[in-house]
């Protein structure tokens, strides 16, 4: 893993910035420094002049060597069940997209679930056969910066408060590993009041190494595995990075991380017409959920017509409803603990799998969507 250089000044954790703070350059003590982390991250100040605890000469030597960034907004659409979907620009011009989804909270009725699905690369570079963003193919790794700021300008310009976060939006967030830890650093930090450790999902296909050296970082955010297919075969075909760390690999690496953190982890399942939905797959599927104590959502294949996809991907087809019925009672009599992935904002392509920045809203309700009642995650 080659290391991105720490964040010059904005995306900096609580430790980072004490040690820029302490240099000869601000001579700063840490509770100065632990005011400015706040004024950042807590109260999301855009100007230095607005810190106004700190003592002018460091306001205004910070603000004489850095800015605080902030992402442009370029277009947001909102789908008929509340979704709304970001599209910024970014610095160098790329853009990413974020989606917010809202959601009855099961257990309080009167609290609404904010979920804030965050993008960590632009493009993607691993190719899945069922996934939009793979038709961008990788551009280039989020900074620090850009992953917090997608949260803030979100919770700015929307005046709501995110209560759910999900790393599932573009890219491999283990493939952008330090910035992506750096980031949850900041993130699950009780002093930038942002979000509960347990209240945040970090979501891979499924790399071996990042997993287990993620478990360690003593972040203890959920994770969650995109499995897809339970044969090497299937999966291979429907995730070309299944061939260079196989089932057994990856699994290995998931007990380790539940072993590590005592979390227990959730396996993603796109459920497929005919090719992942038949009763010998619930099996291995419930096997593989009995590892590790686990959850598995089984998540409506939301398709991709629109990448105009070839080979593989221009056979899938979303099961059937009796498909997808059968499939859940299957795990259910398994004894496994399996929860429907609702299909928030598929009406703008704002669902998982569907994020490849289309320049112009697509018009809405081109997609049957499925008709089942969807129990939030
Ligand atoms: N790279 C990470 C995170 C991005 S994908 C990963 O692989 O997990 C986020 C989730 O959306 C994953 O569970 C992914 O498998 C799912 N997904 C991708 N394309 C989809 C599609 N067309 N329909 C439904 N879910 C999809």
């Amino acid at each position: 893993m080659k290391k991105p250089a720490i964040p010059e000044f904005f995306g900096r954790t609580r430790d980072e910035l004490r040690e820029l703070l302490a240099s000869d350059l601000f001579d700063a003590e840490s509770y100065r420094s632990d005011q400015v982390y706040e004024w950042l991250y807590a109260r999301r100040a855009r100007e230095f002049s607005e810190m106004t605890s700190l003592p002018r000469p460091l306001q205004s030597k910070l603000a004489a060597r850095y800015t605080i960034p902030t992402l442009g907004i370029r277009h947001v659409s909102e789908s008929r069940d509340g979704t709304k979907k970001f599209l910024f620009t970014l610095e160098d011009g790329r853009s990413i997209e974020t989606v917010l989804i809202p959601s009855e909270m099961r257990t309080e009725r009167s609290r609404q679930r904010k979920t804030l699905c965050v993008s960590t690369q632009v493009g993607c570079p691993l190719d899945c056969k069922f996934c939009a963003t793979a038709s961008l193919k990788l551009k280039r790794n989020l900074t620090t910066a850009e992953i917090l700021l997608q949260i803030f300008e979100v919770e700015r310009t929307t005046r709501e408060t995110i209560t759910n976060l999900v790393f599932m939006g573009m890219g491999e967030p283990m493939l952008n590993y330090e910035n992506v830890v750096r980031a949850l650093r900041i993130i699950t930090d009780p002093r930038t009041e942002m979000l509960g450790k347990r209240r945040v999902t970090v979501s891979t296909s499924g790399l071996p190494d990042e997993i287990r050296a993620f478990a360690r970082e003593g972040l203890n955010v959920k994770l969650a595995l995109s499995l897809h297919a339970t044969t090497d075969t299937l999966r291979t075909r429907l995730m070309p990075i299944n061939k260079k760390y196989p089932l057994p690999t990856v699994l290995a690496a998931i007990e380790d991380y539940y072993k590590i953190t005592k979390q227990p982890v959730t396996y993603e399942y796109i459920l497929f017409e005919g090719l992942n939905d038949t009763p010998s797959d619930a099996a291995r599927l419930a096997k593989i959920a009995r590892r590790v104590p686990s959850r598995v959502n089984v998540i409506p294949f939301h398709p991709i017509d629109f990448t105009h996809p070839t080979g593989v991907s221009r056979e899938l087809r979303p099961a059937s409803e009796a498909n997808f019925r059968d499939f859940l009672s299957m795990l259910r009599n398994a004894g496994v603990s399996v929860f429907i992935r609702s299909s928030s904002g598929k009406d703008i392509e704002a669902a998982c799998g569907q994020l490849a920045l289309a320049e112009l809203p697509p018009t809405a309700g081109t997609q049957k969507p499925i008709e089942l009642t969807f129990s939030a995650e």
